[in-house]
């Protein structure tokens, strides 16, 4: 086997990326966009001592399974893995894979997740969406890697983004503004972030300087484009990373913030907080995980990684004390001041991290009878979990995931710690992606 080679290989099995996986001469080979049961023409592009990669040339024994994708940069763009698959398979997928990490990763053999949760809508889902600005212009970044997908739009992003796409492109041409250059660190604009919610549309323009030439005009031209512009901030990032946003602010035009309801409750969302993107299933998301906290009225619950407060207040009718636990200091004020609009008064918001910030709250003496957990990707720090297990009280966990094999490795620490899992629901918060989240509920006898 060498780079450059042609084969045919059945498809036998799937990735976690969403890639498909055959076999030639006992190794795996990985290939992006193919089904199971396809059989396909494949060029291998790398070659490791485990495993190889292939680009598909044709698919020769096509699934009935096949779909046209909808997205004209599907095959360029690295954002979504799964759209040349009907939307039944992608959900199928998405399901294996959360049974797959919690029977192989999590150990437990005979727990069957749910159904999952389909989403209301798939495409345009997606209330939040960050385009790179390179010299070659403005799109999405081909899969791992940072080069530039030049395109007006993208299928699961919101309906304003070709709108706000198309107005900087003109402002940036008719100014002479330059395009940030990661290589040499020279140029100004490094990303386009937009973000819709009830209230409006807020564009963050993030640059490698504290200046903006010509913001007079942009705001002219956001704002001809985009009828329901609330906002424009300019983000400064003058570090050589990858991370999108800085730390700096300054509003350009309009509110600095948006607000939004989901269900009861309504938010403030600060740019730099984080919210759910697929606002419609973001209600069901909430809903199940409210349905497993089973709350009775005398519960004081733990929210935590809580952003700016959504799970806690979605809650907080049915609780006596809410205790909300998160590290970003924006999303906190956040957190603060949607407990007053939503006139929760019995809401308590710690800043720091969960792990560290736990001990200092048994200490107060508090006692909660139930913790939610929503981490990002890596899941939760052990440090947390052992420090919720020596909770007297903390009967029942409920765990928000949005990456099945850190979910399955902390309900496996979970279980040692004598947390048995009651349920798992997986919820598809983003179609043509392969990426799914799953609510768990586990409890202990006290
Ligand atoms: N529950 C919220 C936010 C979930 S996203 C919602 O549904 O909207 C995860 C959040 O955890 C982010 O807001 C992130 O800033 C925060 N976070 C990440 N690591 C953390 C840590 N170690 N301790 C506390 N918060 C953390």
């Amino acid at each position: 086997m060498r780079k450059n080679d042609i084969f045919e290989i059945e498809i036998t099995g799937m990735t976690d990326d969403g890639r498909g996986v055959g076999r030639i001469n006992g190794m795996a080979v990985f290939v992006p966009y193919v089904i199971v049961g396809e059989t396909a023409r494949i060029v291998l592009i790398k070659i490791t001592k485990t495993y190889a990669v292939g680009k598909l040339i044709e698919v020769i024994k096509p699934s009935t399974y096949r779909v046209r994708p909808e997205c004209s940069a599907f095959y360029k763009c690295g954002g979504c893995a799964l759209m040349h698959m009907s939307y039944e398979k992608e959900l199928e997928f998405k399901r294996n894979k959360v049974k797959d990490c919690i029977e192989r990763i999590g150990g437990f053999k005979n727990f069957e997740p749910s159904d999952i949760v389909p989403s209301p809508k798939t495409e345009r889902y997606r209330n939040k969406s960050q385009f790179p600005v390179t010299l070659e212009g403005i799109g999405m970044f081909a899969a791992h890697s940072h080069r530039l997908v030049e395109s007006d739009d993208c299928l699961i992003a919101g309906e304003n983004c070709r709108a706000v796409i198309k107005a900087v492109k003109y402002w940036m041409k008719s100014r002479g503004i330059s395009a940030y250059d990661e290589q040499s660190g020279r140029g100004l604009v490094r990303h386009v972030c937009v973000r819709q919610a009830d209230s409006g549309t807020l564009v963050t323009i993030v640059t490698s300087k504290d200046e903006l030439p010509g913001s007079d005009a942009l705001v002219d031209e956001l704002k001809s484009s985009c009828p329901d512009l609330s906002g424009i901030i300019q983000n400064i990032n003058t570090k050589k990373t990858n991370v999108i946003l800085g730390s700096e602010n300054k509003t350009i035009y309009g509110s600095s913030y948006l607000i939004d309801n989901i269900g009861h409750v309504k938010f403030r969302i600060s740019p730099m907080s984080f919210y759910q993107v697929n606002r419609a299933q973001t209600e069901r998301l909430y809903s199940i995980a409210e349905e497993f906290a089973d709350l009775k009225g005398h519960e004081t619950l733990l929210d935590l990684y809580c952003g700016i407060g959504t799970i806690g207040q979605f809650m907080a009718r049915g609780a006596k004390k809410i205790i909300g636990v998160e590290y970003t200091p924006q999303a906190v004020m956040d957190a603060r001041e949607n407990a007053q609009i939503n006139n929760v008064k019995n809401a308590e918001y710690y800043c720091g991290k969960a792990e560290l910030v736990i001990r200092d709250i048994i200490k107060k003496g508090v006692r909660p009878d139930i913790a939610v957990l929503d981490p990002p990707r890596k899941g939760c720090d052990i440090k947390l979990l052992n420090a919720l297990s020596e909770i007297p009280t903390l009967k029942k966990i409920v765990y928000i995931s949005c990456k099945p094999s850190t979910l399955a490795r902390d309900m496996k620490i979970l279980n040692n710690l004598g947390y048995i899992p009651k349920k798992a629901v997986p919820v598809d918060m983003f179609p043509g992606t392969p990426h799914v989240e799953t609510v768990v509920l586990m409890s202990r006898n006290m």
